[in-house]
């Protein structure tokens, strides 16, 4: 049976420190703040956009919502940007997705300052990441925590054959730097790559982020191989399930990511840790 990776446990050691964080910071007058963009009425958005709120105010973090009607013209949306750039009380800044159509997501965070890009989705950011600039800068929360997860379960990156499922912005493609920087070989995969499962068979760390319910098993993968599993998917009856079909994987596999309780509860946690991060930096 493999070693389960506990994202809600390490999840709340990740909060712990986030909280001493806020009280060091509380104690130079300084309440880190996250104001997050969010335009309609998806009820998944308005329910993570709720779940962010109450974990940041239990960490003493200020998270104000910003709403937006459907209707709404991508001259306002930047505007709002712009005045929360120049609002010295806000630290950190995200968009909340889906938005509507009408709406140039890419356009409108490239707007955002790139010192307050929670998300790490400006192109500066992202450029930093795809060079391995030093310095401090903001990552996609899912793939820094998931980073953070191996390194904290003890995973050996450096020459790791790592195989990536998806390539999207959110975590493929940020994903790929931050193995690449660690010295692992990466094999990027999407929908027209051929022989798709026989190279997941020789991988040492599998990352399966497509959005396609219990879709990889046990013979897929590598005896004793890492499987991170970021799909979340809700089937018919309700259940929540991930892209890794997790009964037969865990015989095989030597270390996994459940779902529910795996990546989910560290990208909350990563995203809250990042706000206090660009406070930090930008008081230093
Ligand atoms: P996306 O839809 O933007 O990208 C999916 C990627 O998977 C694409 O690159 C696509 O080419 C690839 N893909 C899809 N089907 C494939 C197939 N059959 N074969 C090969 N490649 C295939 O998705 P995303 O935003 O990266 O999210 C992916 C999944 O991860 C979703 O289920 C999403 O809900 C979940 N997710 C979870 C978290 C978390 O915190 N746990 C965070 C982000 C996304």
């Amino acid at each position: 049976m493999a070693t389960i990776i506990d994202g809600r446990a390490y999840a709340k050691e990740i909060n712990r420190e986030t909280k001493q964080r806020v009280d060091r910071l509380k104690k130079r007058g300084i309440i880190p703040k996250m104001a997050v963009v969010l335009v309609g009425d998806d009820p998944a958005s308005k329910i993570y956009t709720r779940t962010k709120q109450k974990k940041a105010k239990a960490l003493g973090i200020s998270c104000q919502l910003l709403r937006y009607p459907a209707a709404v013209s991508q001259a306002e949306l930047t505007a709002e940007i712009e005045r929360l750039n120049a609002d010295q009380t806000v630290n950190a800044i995200m968009v909340q997705e889906p938005l509507p159509a009408h709406i140039d997501n890419m356009a409108l965070v490239g707007r955002i300052a790139p010192e307050k890009d929670v998300d790490g989705f400006h192109p500066v950011n992202v450029g930093k990441l795809y060079n391995n600039f030093p310095g401090n800068y903001p990552i996609s929360c899912t793939p820094r925590g998931i980073m953070m997860a191996l390194d904290h379960y003890q995973v050996p990156i450096a020459g790791a054959d790592v195989v990536i499922v998806g390539r999207s912005i959110l975590v493929g493609r940020p994903l790929q730097s931050l193995f690449i920087n660690r010295d692992a070989t990466v094999t990027m995969c999407g929908r027209k790559t051929p022989h798709l499962l026989n190279r997941l068979r020789q991988a040492d760390i599998v990352v399966v982020a497509a959005g396609k319910p219990n879709w990889i098993t046990g013979d897929d993968l590598k005896q004793g191989s890492v499987v991170i599993d970021v799909g979340i998917n809700r089937l018919a009856d309700g259940k929540l399930v991930g892209d890794v079909d997790f009964v037969s994987a865990s015989q095989v596999a030597g270390t996994i990511t459940p779902v529910p309780g795996g990546v989910g509860p560290l990208t909350v946690a990563v995203m809250e840790a990042q706000t206090v991060d660009l406070t930090e930096w930008q008081h230093e």
